[in-house]
């Protein structure tokens, strides 16, 4: 039985990238592949312009399937391997998902140079003053949107993760 190290799921991820971008071409070259105790529980590969889905990348795909087969939002003790660096949505999913660690391939930088991604452009953004990104970031009827924050402090059983 192959050994399965940190490479050999790296291996997996690239491979699920190359399967995205040049054997299906359902989206960019990024798979991924989250683990826990040394096997694969999820695994996803970009298919952004195979469903027009602009979540649909692989880290994505892979953390939701490894949800589902828990059966639980949270992937405390697992592990993603992505064949790139995450983008930021990706990277907060895996904040949000509790993953412990994540390996990557590629860097932005390659994906970037060989592939034109501007995922560098989002983080700037993402560091601007709200007022000066490019989509417009307005408050709008905030003392009714806190109303059900309020109904919702006031429950015993409200949802909680
Ligand atoms: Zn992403």
């Amino acid at each position: 039985m192959e050994k399965k190290d940190n490479e050999f799921f790296m291996h997996k991820a690239i491979e699920l990238s190359r399967r995205a971008s040049i054997i299906e071409k359902t989206g960019g070259v990024f798979g991924a592949v989250v683990v826990k105790d040394g096997e694969i529980i999820g695994e996803g590969y970009n298919q952004v312009i195979k469903n027009n889905d602009p979540t649909w990348h692989a880290e994505m795909h892979a953390i939701r399937e490894a949800c589902k087969k828990l059966g639980t939002p949270h992937l405390t003790g697992c592990v993603l391997y992505s064949s790139a660096e995450c983008c930021p949505m990706c990277l907060a999913t895996a904040y949000w998902a509790h993953i412990d660690k994540i390996y990557y391939g590629a860097t932005t930088g390659d994906a970037l140079k060989y592939g034109d991604f501007q995922d560098i452009d989002i983080l700037d953004e993402i560091r601007k003053d709200p007022k000066d990104r490019r989509i417009k970031f307005t408050e709008l009827l905030r003392p009714d949107a806190v109303k059900v924050w309020q109904e919702f402090a006031k429950m015993p059983d409200r949802a909680r993760y």
